[in-house]
């Protein structure tokens, strides 16, 4: 029995010693695992860490690398800066030229439009000017007699038939035709000779005249108020006014203070041309081929206040003589113009 227990004994212990050193064993196993698993986890945290700890660094650095970079582009900045502040300066350049280029633009518009404007009153004052005086002057020339030559009124009027009427320094004229009769009346100044151009216009009439077996010859050309005044007196003191006055003009409505009117005479007694003289008929069919009108036709005392003056001939130049000539049927000046020739009183 006691072998047997003892031999149970042995065994119980080795048993106990093989448990004891199987769990040690495990445990030191599983402890190493545990512990190497530990140290792995350790080692991977701190690796982890590590690479954290570069990364970071790493990151740091870079940033720090970049940092100059960074510092570049803050020393660029003033550089952006200046960019923009150019590229301000050059919007506010552009800006500048852009409001210059407007401005010039408005003030070209603005001169322009105030030019059209200026020139558009210019106008409307101008017109507004001549429509006033045009009144004026029409109800001027239809209420004539106008003038006396005490009474000459330099300015523009307008005859009845649109004819401008211009009196500068008491001279009458239409379109360069001096005017003169009774209602226009004429400063002395306005000649103190026949002109040279008459005279020449004249000598060639004569020199045609003369080819028919005729002869003609100024009897009475230039006169001056005072001549006028003289014979306008000796017809009066053998006629009486009302019949003097349609053969003889006043002092300073007579057209031979002009220069420009001639009485003709004849070649047998240097009187004056009558209608039974040969040369009247010569006269009065041509002497608008020389630039002179019939001054003072037959039947047309109505429209010039004179009788038939047969031997009184007028230089107006031969474009206007041949409208006057009218084929043989004469228009007067004061027709033609729409012209009054009245004495006031
Ligand atoms: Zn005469």
């Amino acid at each position: 029995m006691i072998n047997k227990n003892y031999k149970n004994k042995k065994l119980f212990f080795s048993l106990l010693m093989m448990l004891f050193i199987s769990t040690y064993t495990l445990q030191s196993l599983v402890l190493n695992d545990l512990l190497q698993a530990k140290e792995n986890t350790s080692q991977q945290e701190i690796q982890k860490n590590i690479d954290s700890s570069n990364h970071k660094n790493s990151q740091s650095s870079t940033a720090k690398e970049n940092k100059p970079k960074q510092t570049d582009l803050k020393e660029d900045k003033p550089k952006q800066n200046n960019i923009k502040e150019n590229n301000t300066s050059s919007t506010i350049d552009n800006k500048q030229t852009i409001e210059q280029t407007i401005e010039q633009t408005i003030e070209q518009r603005t001169e322009q439009t105030t030019k059209r404007r200026t020139e558009q009153t210019t106008a409307q004052r101008t017109a507004q000017t001549t429509e006033q005086t045009t009144k004026q002057t029409t109800e001027q020339i239809e209420n004539y007699p106008l003038f006396n030559p005490q009474n000459v009124r330099d300015g523009t009027y307008r005859t009845k038939n649109d004819f401008i009427l211009l009196i500068e320094n008491g001279i009458a004229s239409i379109d360069g035709i001096k005017i003169v009769n009774k209602s226009i009346p004429v400063s002395e100044t306005v000649a103190s000779s026949l002109s040279q151009e008459i005279e020449e216009a004249f000598i060639e009439m004569q020199s045609a005249i003369s080819k028919e077996g005729m002869y003609i010859k100024i009897v009475s050309g230039y006169r001056n108020f005072a001549t006028q005044e003289v014979l306008y007196a000796n017809y009066l003191a053998s006629d009486n006014k009302e019949n003097t006055e349609t053969y003889s003009a006043r002092p300073g409505h007579s057209e031979h203070h002009l220069g420009e009117a001639i009485d003709v005479g004849s070649d047998r007694d240097l009187s004056l041309i009558k209608p039974q003289y040969l040369q009247s008929k010569w006269l009065e069919e041509n002497c608008y081929k020389y630039g002179f009108i019939l001054r003072y036709p037959e039947n047309k005392k109505e429209y010039t206040g004179f009788i038939c003056e047969p031997w009184h001939f007028r230089y107006v130049g031969k474009d206007l003589a041949k409208i006057l000539y009218n084929n043989g049927d004469w228009i007067t000046l004061e027709e033609y113009y729409g012209l009054p020739s009245e004495y006031l009183e």
